[in-house]
Order: C-alpha cells, then structure tokens, then sequence
C-alpha cells in the first residue's frame, strides 16, 4: 500500500512574509534527508506530505528524526479521495489497534470533496463504532474530550490521507536558515551538545577543533572531532572543520605567561583564531560549550576576561545546564559514546596546578603583553587544515582534507 508521510511544524513561522522561505527550506532538508529513498516531498494546501511506498517507512522515519522543523509526523495511509476507500482504509488503521475510547477528526484541506468535515467525524465515526461493537472491542466508545485513539482524516486534491499515531520530529527550526556561526569543538560532552543546539535553530555551523600532540600514539583529539562532525552533518547537510595545531601556540603561552592564567590565555587565543577563520567564512558569531561554573575557566569573571579577545558575540548554549543534563542530552544525540573514548585535548598539557578563579580583563592583557598575539593568530590560522563533509544519497562523505586557505 501506499504511504503518506503527513509532516507537522510550528505555525509561528508560517506566518508572514517569511512563510515561503521557511517551508522552501524545510522541503530541501526533507529531499535530501529522504534521498536515495524512493518518496516524493510536495507542500499541498499548507502541509508537507511525502509519498512513498510502505517498504520505505522505516528508513524514512529514522531520517526524518534529524530533520529540524519537523515537529511531530505522521506515517499515513494513503486512498483515492473517495468515501468508501476512505472508509476502508480507516478500518484497517483503527480495528487492530488497542484503545479504550476513540474520536475522528478530519480536515477538508480541497473543498471539492462531498463530505464536510463533520459529516466525515459523524459518518466515519459511526462506521467505526459500529464494527467495533460487532468485533467486541473495548473502544467501543466514541469520547470527543480525552479519546484513547484518535483517527486523523485529512483530504487533498486526490487523495484520502488517514493515520492514528502522531510521531514526534526534533522540533527547531529548518536548516540553515538562520545564517552562519563557528563552533568550537573540542571532543568534550558539551560543544557537540551546543552545536546540536543552535544546529536546531536553522544556524549552519562551521567546526573548529584545536589540537594538541597526542600523549600516546592514537590518542589525538582530531579523530574524535571528525566522528563528531561526521555524526552533526546530517542534521545540516554539509559541514567544514579546520584542524588548528594547538601545541606550539601553547608552548609559547607556556613560556610567556604566568602558570594561573594559562587557560584563559589559551581561550583568547582559540577565540582569536575562531574568530579569523569566521570572518573567512562570513559567519557571525561564535559558539562554545561553556557551562557556569563547570571548570575553573568558566567563572562570570573569567568568563567576561576571555570574551574581551573577540569582537564577534560568543554563544554559549549550555550556559544554564548541569553537567548531569548536558551528558543526558549527548547520550541522546548519541555523541556521547564518541566523546567516551580516550584523547589527549591540548589543554591537560600544560595545565596549572592552581588556575586563576577571577581574572580581569587587564590581568590577561597584562599576560598576554610578551607575547607576540598577532603573529600567534596568523601562525594558528595559516597552519590550519580544512576538511569539508557531506551528507548525501544517506550517507556521510569526507572528500579529505582540502588545504588551509578556504
Ligand atoms: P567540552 O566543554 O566540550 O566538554 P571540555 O570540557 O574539554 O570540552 P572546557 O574546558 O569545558 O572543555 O572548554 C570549554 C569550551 O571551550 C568547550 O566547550 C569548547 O567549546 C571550547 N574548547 C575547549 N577546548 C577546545 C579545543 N581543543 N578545541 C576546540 N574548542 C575547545
Ligand atoms: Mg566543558
């Protein structure tokens, strides 16, 4: 039988003159969600539907879970618009299911149609009720307020639509509909997290990972950040990671700086070269995924005397989370297990034994003053190496590194 995928988003957005511009948005990240699949994405009378034949409905509800917009969706059975074939196919939705109660809600989305909608609620209903009185069944009972079951009805041009269970999508906004930000990414539980956050607002993210030399031979953090990133793609369908080299520019920290400030130096600098590679890639802003107060270098005070390195605003997510929520929401994600595996970051390398709690914004600059910031800037960037990914035909591909100069 033929099936249709009913899709469901928010309203807000479908207001206004910005309506079309969403629902375009949402109907590509559908198509390329859906592909190589055998379906067919149209937007009839406000509404997103797919066709496509049953075999394709598994494969198509696991994919659409990444497509942000989609608020909930329904997997429907798809008829001629005609009464008995509607009928027919209500029966066979609603006999076999368990239910204590049910109720019919239809929508006449084409006019043309004989039934209005309350006579399709009072007719369908009263065919229902009848053959489950006749099969003895426990739903027997028609209750409009709060049914067990609900059997959804909605009519296009051609085409009866029916369905019972409501399926839900990640909610959000369509994507790459916001415009661009740079993430910084670091194998760590929470900027995956973050990123999978402002992802879900329509934002396109560019990655950004530093480095460090591995403690152990297959240690580095840079394997963890593609499987990362090859895990996020889907969700925007292509996506950059620059690799930056982080240990030399440590080492010159290192050496320059008082031990306390260490990581906030590092900060700065990784907001720094963040920030030229977002200028490179037009995006307009920064993400991050610092909590209050979770580490040392997340401190209001130290929070306010690292942003002072950056111009560009720096989002942070997951401001407001407990670490407990963050690794819920990453075992959800399923990056959790990914961020699980061992790494040598950059920054245990090198670490203060007694990081400074409330640095000011002089303090760091005052730190900072032996160090030739410009020329570490430039030396983070010009070492950087940009691997481009893409999800397409339902796959992730990394066509390999692609050069420093993107
Ligand atoms: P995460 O916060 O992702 O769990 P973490 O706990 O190792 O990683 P923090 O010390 O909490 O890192 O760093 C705060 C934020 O700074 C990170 O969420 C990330 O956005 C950024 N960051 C830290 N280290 C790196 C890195 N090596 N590469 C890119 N970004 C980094
Ligand atoms: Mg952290």
């Amino acid at each position: 039988m033929e099936r249709t995928l009913v899709l469901h988003f928010h309203e807000l957005w479908l207001k206004g003159g910005n309506r079309n511009f969403f629902l375009g948005k949402l109907l590509m990240a559908v198509r390329q969600s859906l592909e190589p699949l055998p379906a067919r994405a149209r937007i009839v009378h406000s509404r997103l539907l797919v066709d496509l034949p049953e075999e394709a409905v598994p494969a198509a509800v696991e994919r659409l879970k990444r497509v942000f917009g989609v608020v909930y969706f329904a997997v429907a059975r798809r008829v001629a618009a005609e009464r008995e074939a509607l009928f027919e196919a209500a029966r066979q939705e609603v006999l076999g299911r368990q239910f204590d109660s049910f109720a019919v809600r239809a929508k006449r989305g084409d006019k043309t149609f004989p039934m209005r909608s309350s006579e399709i609620e009072r007719e369908l209903g009263r065919d229902l009720l009848e053959r489950l009185q006749a099969a003895g069944h426990p739903g027997a009972r028609v209750n409009l307020t709060s049914p067990g079951l609900t059997c959804f009805v909605e009519i296009t041009s051609r085409w009866a639509l029916v369905y019972t269970e409501k399926l839900p999508g990640p909610g959000g906004m369509p994507a790459n509909s916001a415009g661009r930000l740079v993430c910084l990414l670091s194998g760590g539980y929470d900027s995956a997290v973050a990123a999978y956050k402002v992802m879900k607002r329509g934002v396109h993210l560019v990655f950004a990972h530093f480095h460090g030399l591995p403690a152990r031979p297959g240690e580095s953090s840079a394997p963890i950040a593609r499987e990362l990133v090859r895990l996020l793609t889907p969700y925007q369908f292509t996506s950059k990671l620059y690799l930056v080299p982080f240990e030399p520019i440590q080492r010159q920290i290192v050496t320059a700086a008082p031990e306390r400030y260490r990581i906030l130096l590092y900060r700065r600098m990784m907001l720094r070269i963040a920030e030229t590679l977002a200028r490179r890639q037009h995006a307009l802003g920064l993400v991050t995924g610092d909590s209050f107060s979770q580490v040392a270098s997340q401190t209001l005070h130290n929070l306010n005397a690292i942003d002072r390195a950056a111009v560009l605003p720096v989002y942070r997510p997951l401001i407001g989370d407990d670490k407990q929520e963050i690794i819920q929401a990453a075992q959800r994600l399923g990056t959790y297990a990914i961020c699980s595996e061992p790494f040598q970051d950059c920054c245990p390398l090198f670490m203060p034994r007694a990081p400074a709690l409330h640095a000011r914004p002089e303090e760091l600059d005052k730190a900072e003053a032996t160090i030739d910031v410009e020329a570490l800037v430039k030396q983070g960037v010009e070492s950087a190496t940009l691997e481009k990914y893409e999800f397409r035909q339902g796959e992730v591909r990394a066509p390999g590194a692609v050069g420093g100069k993107q």
